[in-house]
């Protein structure tokens, strides 16, 4: 691992959208910019969601915009035992409980993250068996011990500090979780330092919890901020049109993109000369807010 290998993980579950676009030149010119690797990772373990027809179609706009990786694009779906091999040296109980069940029984207010109430922690056999009978299918919960919120520094957004709960490690349809994943993955792909959304920020203290479990070395993070659409919520679909495709249509070409997205960070259009000034303390730590006009 070298400190500032970098990578760019989307989900192929759409196209990318000028947050995810702008995300990604991010992280490329963090790495780049350090002379390291730049890798690309699909994370498609939700089967109901990714599509190859989304992940061609991602990898396509981002060589569009001018990024490059190195080796291999790796895919989460082909590396399963990777996943349960990490998996077995964990923690963990079976857990039945229904998203409904966990909001109910934490009384978190609706769309809040709950903390999970630990009901299944200490079922008896008995216990089991009979949600067995009844046909559930449980996920995998790790253990957590009662212990302090775990505390690290993400670049751009200084210090943080957040709990750590039992967290799911897999799926009830058998497919590794995503905080899992994430961390195998960066750990096996040799990654130095995380660059990603503000937006996933809260997710970092449990995967900094599971790179300690599983004595993974810990990468540093840089948390970059969002793009908004013009209603200040997280870009979307239905703020216009925010994917190359629909800028195409609108008249815009991607290297016209990239430079619209590099100037809201204060970087050259030109990539090489961006490069060549690129330097991360000098990035907002605020979000951007596009124009009804800027998604025309
Ligand atoms: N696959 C995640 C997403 O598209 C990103 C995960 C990460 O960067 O850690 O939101």
């Amino acid at each position: 691992m070298a400190a500032h290998d970098g990578r760019y993980a989307p989900s192929p579950s759409g196209p990318l959208h000028l947050g995810n676009l702008r995300t990604a030149l991010l992280a490329w010119l963090f790495a780049r910019s350090a002379g390291a690797r730049f890798l690309v990772r699909i994370e498609d373990l939700d089967r109901g969601r990714s599509r190859r027809e989304h992940e061609a179609r991602q990898l396509a706009d981002l060589a569009a915009i001018g990024l490059d990786w190195d080796g291999e694009v790796v895919r989460q779906s082909e590396r399963a035992e990777l996943y349960d091999a990490a998996i077995a040296r964990l923690d963990t109980y079976p857990c039945y409980c229904t998203r409904a069940e966990i909001r109910e029984a934490s009384q978190a207010p609706h769309g809040a993250l709950p903390r999970y109430p630990g009901t299944c922690r200490e079922l008896t056999a008995a216990q089991r068996a009979e949600r067995e009978a009844a046909g559930r299918r449980p996920a995998l919960r790790l253990r957590v011990a009662p212990g302090p919120a775990v505390a690290f520094t993400a670049r751009l957004l200084g210090p943080q500090r957040g709990p750590v709960d039992d967290l799911v490690v897999r799926r009830n349809d058998g497919t590794a979780a995503y905080n899992l994943a994430v961390v195998v993955d960066d750990a096996d792909q040799g990654v130095g330092e995380v660059v990603r959304g503000a937006d996933l920020v809260d997710a970092t203290p449990s995967q900094l919890h599971l790179h300690d479990l599983l004595g993974l070395p810990r990468p540093t993070y840089a948390h970059v901020p969002l793009v908004l659409g013009p209603d200040g919520s997280r870009l979307a679909k239905r703020h216009g049109s925010v994917t190359l495709a629909d800028r195409a249509a609108a008249g815009e070409t991607p290297e016209r993109v990239r430079a619209r997205l590099l100037a809201s960070v204060g970087l050259p259009g030109d990539l090489e000369e961006a490069l060549r000034i690129f330097d991360p303390g000098s990035l907002p730590c605020e979000p951007t807010m596009l124009t009804p006009e800027d998604l025309r």
